[in-house]
């Protein structure tokens, strides 16, 4: 074996990269399109992006919903009203996300706490920002934090997390 038939580090070698992103293929795009001609739930996200967690309330049998509906799962009534939920609640139940996270969601964020959170008219899952898992207990309190969500698509999208108080 002669030196050119080695790959002992002084050769020449090419050099490729990685790129430190991947661009996020639409359909693993974690996050819902939010506007009036993408999804009839729109409203939810209007008044998100304006600070106020709301959900839909049938009219015709009062049944309240969580994720908000365009059909009422109840009664199947179409005659919905949005109404505010409360901006606070607690901890139901929790637990931490160590690996494994959609691709585009958190994976360089790991650990992180998700947990389901009692408002009181509904319980609902999210994310829990600032705490980690050792520092919550069940019944904590928690608040509404509204994010931003960067790309995938030139759309400004909102989504709801909750933070300990
Ligand atoms: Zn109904």
């Amino acid at each position: 074996m002669t030196d050119s038939d080695t790959n002992d580090g002084d050769t020449d070698r090419e050099r490729v990269s990685v790129p430190d992103e991947v661009e996020l293929p639409r359909l693993l795009d974690f996050y819902e399109l939010q506007t009036e001609d993408q999804t009839r739930i729109h409203e939810f996200y209007d008044n998100l992006r304006d600070g106020r967690l709301t959900t839909t309330q049938c009219r015709d049998c009062d049944e309240l919903h969580f994720p908000p509906r365009i059909v009422c799962p109840e009664c199947t009534g179409d005659d919905l009203e949005y109404v505010d939920l409360p901006h606070e609640g607690e901890l139901f139940a929790f637990s931490e996300v160590r690996g494994g996270a959609p691709l585009g969601l958190s994976e360089h964020e790991v650990p992180f706490v998700v947990a389901a959170v009692d408002l009181g008219p509904v319980t609902l899952s999210a994310r829990i920002d600032d705490a980690s898992y050792g520092d919550l207990e069940i019944g904590d309190p928690v608040s509404l934090k509204v994010v931003e969500i960067d790309g995938p698509t030139d759309e400004e999208r909102v989504f709801y997390r909750f933070e300990p108080q």
